[in-house]
């Protein structure tokens, strides 16, 4: 056998690692019910018609260029209206267009993080926030987000966490797994950190126009002398994450981020550039109508209200009401294990969830992720065999 890398064998990503026994059980004609992936158009959401329309004009237009590494330039153009909505002043030079949020992670982190060097991330977290630093041979070290707080964001925890290594703090607003939103106060908290300390800030905005109540308030509009890295795409709120379309906008304070905007540079030289047609329905997304994420918010709203109802009819579950996004973050009264129970919970009832520790093992545990995506009928039907399985589970434990 010739050996893999440690590196990429590190790498764990529990969202999709659960995913395996449920295709063994789909293998042998059972079906699973899914509640595990952020990805509304498994359910009944579509792209809109006028941004597939865009993207299938640029693929038989033969757009099938390579674009500047940077990303097309009207598309640039559109991004610095759209952060200038929220207050951002930036530039098109600040903006690289990736593959994803997710490929503009790997960019920042393996750009910023020299060996053993930290970066503070919520816990619980999205999983790349944890990956790609280790996978660098940074360090992820995770903040307390509060759970009898709504998921707010710990600002002595973070005080406490920081070191001569760390280089930045994360904020994932609103977050992912929990669908906590951070308002202006613990913002320009966490930023008055960042300045103090000469670091910089990762603002992942990817889903900043799924709000239920609030309007979105940007970071780099509160703290204007902070270095910060802004991220966000077309996956969540224009509803296509398999078009792998995003970006990172650099919002320089004194030329703090000189060096690692290099470093981002260079490596988006190296890989060439993201998908040439799908910048151009980025593009129609941005410039065209918005009116399906009224109509998205209001599904996602009756959804999420059901599920709370479920939760809190069943003994031993509770819930923090999400105030963004399309997830909740289950608690479990005296679980030990999440992986297992959600294991348990897959092989017994067929319902695919995400174990909560897979977001973060200290802050995460005794949890359990699901998605508020799917239509209530299906929701119904996920929520019975959970009521059914939490009976078994409570008179086991
Ligand atoms: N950032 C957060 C907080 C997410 O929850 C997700 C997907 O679930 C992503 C980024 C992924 O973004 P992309 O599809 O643009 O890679």
């Amino acid at each position: 056998m010739i050996p893999a890398s440690v590196r990429s064998l590190r790498i764990e990503y529990a969202i999709r690692d659960d995913v395996v026994p449920a295709r063994e059980l789909e293998k042998r004609g059972i079906e699973v019910l899914k509640l595990n992936i952020g990805d509304p158009i498994k359910y009944d959401f579509k792209t809109p018609e006028h941004i597939r329309k865009a993207a299938a004009e640029a693929v038989m237009n033969s757009r099938s260029e390579y674009s500047p590494s940077e990303g097309l330039l009207e598309l640039r153009e559109a991004i610095v209206d759209k952060e200038k909505e929220y207050g951002v002043d930036i530039t098109t030079d600040d903006i690289v267009v990736t593959t994803g949020v997710t490929e503009a992670l790997m960019l920042i982190f393996a750009a910023a993080l020299n060996p053993g060097e930290e970066i503070l991330v919520p816990g619980p977290t999205y999983p790349p926030y944890i990956t790609y630093p280790t996978f660098y041979d940074g360090r992820p070290i995770t903040y307390r987000t509060v759970e009898e707080d709504g998921w707010q964001p710990d600002v002595d925890d973070i005080r406490k966490k920081i070191t001569p290594k760390t280089k930045a703090i994360a904020v994932i607003n609103p977050n992912n797994p929990t669908g906590a939103y951070y308002g202006e106060k613990v913002l320009r908290e966490i930023a008055d950190i960042v300045a103090e300390h000469n670091l910089f800030l990762i603002s992942d905005e990817i889903y900043d126009k799924m709000l239920y109540d609030n309007e979105f308030i940007s970071p780099a509009k509160i703290a204007k002398d902070v270095p910060m890295i802004i991220l966000n795409g077309i996956s969540k709120v224009y509803l296509a994450p398999g078009w792998r379309i995003g970006y990172l906008a650099i919002r320089d304070y004194e030329n703090s981020l000189a060096e690692i905007r290099e470093g981002i540079m260079k490596q988006a030289r190296a890989r060439l550039c993201a998908n040439t047609p799908l910048q151009l329905g980025y593009l129609a997304a941005l410039k065209g109508p918005q009116d399906h994420i009224r109509e998205t918010m209001n599904r996602l709203r009756e959804r999420r209200d059901y599920v709370a109802k479920r939760v809190q009819e069943i003994p031993g579950l509770s819930v923090v009401i999400p105030e963004g996004a399309f997830y909740m973050f289950i608690k479990v009264d005296g679980c030990r294990d999440d992986k297992k129970f959600v294991l348990d919970m897959l092989r017994e009832k067929h319902v695919l969830t995400v174990h909560g520790s897979g977001f973060c093992p200290i802050y995460g545990k005794g949890h359990f992720r699901i998605v508020n995506l799917p239509p209530v009928d299906y929701l119904a039907k996920a929520f019975d065999r959970i009521e059914e399985f939490m009976r078994d589970w409570k008179r086991a434990h």
